[in-house]
């Protein structure tokens, strides 16, 4: 399956407290299998699974089992651990196409009790032209009910062809992630900032509204947030303040502690690859 993945960035690590964007598909299920993801952990991260087409199993070690369909969010807050699997379905063929995003927790959150929520109605508001669906905090007055731990924003817009004028806090910085079609964020009266299908934008704090323009209509995903300042440091599918937070959930996770719990089904776990020599640094959003 081919995958984008423009976050985390060697420039840039986070937009507001979004550390990992993996755009995959569209992939015909029938002629590749689609997803297999078998039981893996995850620490210190809240994971926000969001499908275009297709449908995926989720279960987890807090014995969840949700089937996902474009138009509803997974979201699984990791906290102090957890571990889930994800698997396309037998009863679907035809294409996958979806993104898998990342929120770092903030440092006092990264160690709370895990939790999984399933969302099937999230709120729609339109823009001018264009119809935003609300995943995350709030856009254009629709508040979505998802729980975040720091001021976030995520929406899938759907872009009429033209110029849609988009409402943003000026305290947030965001970014723009083409799906389907090349966009460009307009700058005055000039040509703007081209936006290539599947590629992100980062656009810094300072702006009230974005004034986006699309040739055709096209789907856009708006996440943005208030700037993360801490550092944390980002291995395999841990989150943590430092190196030892990751070297001491990694650990858990080959000795199959009940840090993580067991996935229902007795599949075999993803192992943890090793460690580096060195120590892994924090980081903060910038390099
Ligand atoms: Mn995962």
């Amino acid at each position: 399956m081919l995958v984008r993945r423009t976050l985390p960035h060697r420039n840039r690590r986070a937009i507001g407290a979004w550390c990992f964007v993996d755009a995959y598909g569209p992939d015909e299920v029938a002629a590749t299998g689609g997803m297999v993801v078998p039981p893996h952990p995850h620490t210190g991260l809240q994971t926000v699974s969001w499908l275009f087409s297709g449908e995926v199993l989720h279960r987890d070690s807090l014995e969840s089992e949700q089937l996902i369909r474009p138009g509803q969010l997974n979201l699984m807050t990791a906290g102090h651990g957890i571990a889930h699997s994800e698997d396309s379905t037998t009863g679907f063929s035809g294409p996958l196409h979806g993104v898998q995003f990342w929120v770092a927790l903030p440092a006092v959150e990264q160690h709370r009790p895990p939790d999984f929520a399933h969302h099937a109605d999230l709120p729609q508001v339109a823009i001018g032209a264009a119809t935003a669906t609300v995943i995350l905090g709030s856009l254009a007055g629709a508040d979505s009910p998802a729980h975040s731990y720091s001021p976030l924003l995520g929406a899938e817009i759907a872009l009429p062809a033209g110029t849609t004028e988009i409402p943003v806090r000026p305290d947030f910085e965001h970014g723009l992630l083409a799906i389907d079609g090349p966009i460009s964020l307009r700058d005055g009266s000039g040509p703007g900032t081209a936006v290539a299908d599947g590629s992100l934008l980062a656009v810094d704090p300072g702006r009230s509204s974005l004034t986006v323009a699309a040739a055709t209509p096209t789907r856009l995903l708006l996440i943005g947030g208030e700037p993360f300042d801490e550092q944390f440091v980002m291995w395999w599918n841990f989150l943590a303040a430092d190196h030892d937070g990751i070297a001491t959930a990694r650990r858990a996770w080959e000795q199959q502690t009940d840090r993580f719990g067991i996935v229902p089904g007795g599949r075999a776990v993803l192992p943890a690859p090793a460690l580096p020599t060195t120590r892994l640094r924090p980081r903060g959003r910038r390099r």
